[in-house]
């Protein structure tokens, strides 16, 4: 199943995918149908938090609308929707694991700087964009603006203390993020949080496949394109920390809770790797694919 957040004239809705047709169904505008009112909450994060109930509660209203004579009204084209990201306003900073392939650790310096532990920074909340949106140039502020592809966690469940054999069940899914960073600022300020934080460089989505779709992983192919180029081109299988391990030390004394974001990491590629380092350009177009996922798609400012 892909849930999606679409942009509708009154607020935003919750919708999930039909795979067969590329259309969506918004949840309550179907509910609404079928029992008379809205039982799904408005947002992604409090679908999420409801647990294993929401997901049993679309399977059935799924399963409704395919039995309608009339059921083609109840969906929408994927084209004829817009998408927000999947969680447009998280509720706390985006997790994102540093350096979690060695061949970037490598690009980035050299092999000494392959972490011997997980290694994590944050990016802001208003930071997020959707799918197609426009990331801003920023060109008054940096002159390095790059990209990572990367697959991002939703985790599903409030826990601490997680451990690694038990971290994949505390995972609603999983969905594409692009940890856009201004390399200039990043080394600038020595914390990662201003070079990682400018207003739109973390577009996410298109949506969220929930996790009974993704039965590892920790082995997915991944693959970053700009104008079309291959830039990036690896698979999940090259983490050095896997998905149990970042969320068994990230929960370690945190509470993760549901809706909560991790980034885990891009692959060799990125812009400030090639010799000279190809940096974002006003108008370049961004292409990351995941494996089972999806293709997450956004142009910079022109
Ligand atoms: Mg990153």
């Amino acid at each position: 199943m892909k849930f999606v957040t679409v942009k509708t004239a009154e607020k935003n809705s919750v919708g999930v995918i039909n795979e067969q047709y590329q259309k969506v169904v918004l949840l309550n505008r179907a509910e609404q149908a079928r029992i008379g009112k809205n039982s799904f909450p408005d947002s992604m994060t409090e679908c999420i938090a409801a647990g294993d109930e929401f997901i049993q509660q679309v399977r059935k209203l799924v399963a409704w609308v395919d039995t309608q004579e009339n059921r083609d009204s109840y969906y929408q084209l994927l084209d004829e929707v817009t998408l927000l990201a999947p969680i447009p306003t998280p509720a706390k900073n985006i997790f994102c694991v540093g350096k979690n392939y060695a061949d970037h650790a490598i690009e980035m310096g050299s092999a000494a700087d392959i972490p011997e532990h997980v290694m994590v920074f944050t990016k802001a909340p208003t930071t997020v964009i959707g799918p197609n949106s426009i990331v801003l140039n920023h060109q008054t502020i940096t002159q390095q603006l790059d990209y990572e592809g990367e697959l991002a966690v939703i985790i599903g469940k409030k826990g601490r203390a997680i451990k690694r054999e038990d971290a994949l069940d505390y995972v609603f899914g999983y969905t594409i993020l692009n940890d856009v960073t201004a390399r200039d600022l990043q080394s600038r300020h020595k914390q990662f949080f201003i070079g990682k934080s400018l207003d739109t460089t973390c577009p996410m989505g298109p949506w969220i496949v929930h996790k009974s779709a993704i039965s590892n992983p920790n082995n997915l192919s991944i693959e970053t394109k700009i104008n079309g180029e291959i830039r990036q081109s690896s698979n999940t299988k090259q983490f050095i920390f896997p998905v149990e391990e970042i969320i068994s030390v990230l929960s370690a004394g945190m509470t993760l809770e549901p809706g909560d974001i991790i980034a885990t990491g891009t692959p060799a590629g990125v812009g400030k790797g090639f010799k000279p380092p190809k940096f974002l350009q006003p108008g370049d177009k961004m292409e990351i694919t995941i494996e089972n996922i999806g293709t997450l798609v956004n142009e910079i400012e022109a």
